[in-house]
């Protein structure tokens, strides 16, 4: 019903009205993306991997509506003073995946337009894939098979890989005893390269492809030289509930930021979570803006340390994005808060609900 008003809008002029409008001149829509897919990794998560194909699409709406696209920095100063151009948009991508390099960078360059990477970088220095990703599309590619007698991997049960919710299930419990048992880089690596072979799977394939990995410092320092702006999104993709952790995490991840250049300052929530505590702690490290991943376009009397973003989907209709492009969107929403993490007893945390899995993107890799 939704997608029919607004197929009916456009048709009447109303999303170009709206995109012309005062309203929206005062505002900046920050696009977020994750993944895009260099196998098929949209079919395995498509909330999460992209079709380079629906990329371009995507890019070619904003080329064709006229859009002006902003550098961050630039968006969020211009937003500041009241000088923005109409119809502002900013492009960001989280977490710095080598599909960043490989696939979503060539077609962005293409366009020329302005993109700012929210590069996490433990993984980016040990060049080996995420292992809760890499764990959850190994378990996907064995989705027709029940796997007995998994004691190579410490479980005990057999595991029925035929339904998304026992696989789930299966990468959790994989996740939760990695972290229980302090694994460290190495050690979760050996336990996905298990995981692999109990499915028939090279994992050195698997590793050689890049698939799951993050970009490195060549790469990136490839990027910069490109235009390509590389901001904050902590060291181990987490946000430590304790001070000391949590602001180690911002200057980690500086630090292997800066071999880039410009200092960062700018500062993206790990999974979109975010508590009232993180905006000081932030401050107090020098950082200017934070963006989430709640639904909305940014205003001058935005937090700037809580900044809405659109995140972006294959699961978004070509329509519907337009409609957000437009700002029509906002109005036809209220703003959508991304889910939270509930910290747990032990200091660790634990997610709570199956839909933080959309914008769960790296695990938090162990030293
Ligand atoms: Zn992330």
């Amino acid at each position: 019903m939704r997608r029919a008003v607004l197929h009916l809008q456009r048709s009447a002029g109303v999303l170009r009205l709206v995109a012309d409008s005062k309203w929206r001149m005062k505002r900046l829509l920050i696009l977020c993306y994750h993944g895009v897919s260099r196998f098929d990794e949209h079919l395995w998560r498509p909330r999460l991997y992209m079709h380079p194909d629906v990329l371009r699409q995507r890019l070619e709406i904003l080329k064709q509506g006229r859009y002006n696209l902003l550098p961050l920095g630039e968006g969020l100063r211009r937003l500041q003073a009241a000088e923005l151009p109409p119809k502002s948009v900013v492009i960001t991508f989280d977490d710095g995946g080598y599909d960043f390099y490989a696939a979503a960078f060539p077609v962005i360059r293409e366009y020329g337009f302005p993109v700012t990477v929210y590069q996490t970088t433990y993984y980016s220095d040990y060049q080996k894939p995420v292992f809760n990703l890499v764990c959850s599309y190994l378990l996907w590619k064995g989705r027709d098979r029940v796997l007995h007698n998994p004691k190579e991997l410490g479980l005990s049960d057999p595991l029925d890989l035929r339904t998304e919710g026992g696989r789930m299930h299966i990468v959790r419990k994989l996740v939760r005893d990695a972290d229980a048992s302090n694994l460290t880089g190495v050690q979760k690596n050996d336990l996905a390269a298990k995981v692999a072979k109990s499915l028939d799977i090279s994992y050195d394939e698997i590793v050689s492809s890049r698939i799951f990995q993050l970009m490195n410092s060549s790469e990136r320092a490839e990027l910069a030289a490109a235009g390509v702006d590389f901001q904050l999104h902590t060291h181990r993709h987490r946000t430590p509930l304790e001070e000391g952790l949590f602001r180690k995490e911002i200057q980690d991840n500086r630090h292997s930021l800066q071999k880039l250049g410009e200092t960062a300052i700018h500062f993206c929530y790990p999974s979109g979570v975010y508590r009232p505590e993180f905006l000081n702690w932030l401050q107090m490290e020098n950082v200017v803006s934070a963006t989430t991943c709640d639904s909305g376009l940014a205003s001058r009397r935005s937090n700037f340390f809580l900044l809405p973003r659109l995140v972006d989907t294959s699961a978004r209709s070509a329509v519907e994005f337009e409609a957000w492009l437009s700002g029509l969107a906002a109005f036809l929403s209220v703003r959508q808060a991304a889910p939270q993490i509930i910290p747990a007893a032990a200091g660790r945390v634990s997610r709570n609900s199956d839909a933080a899995q959309s914008v769960l993107v790296k695990d938090d890799g162990r030293e």
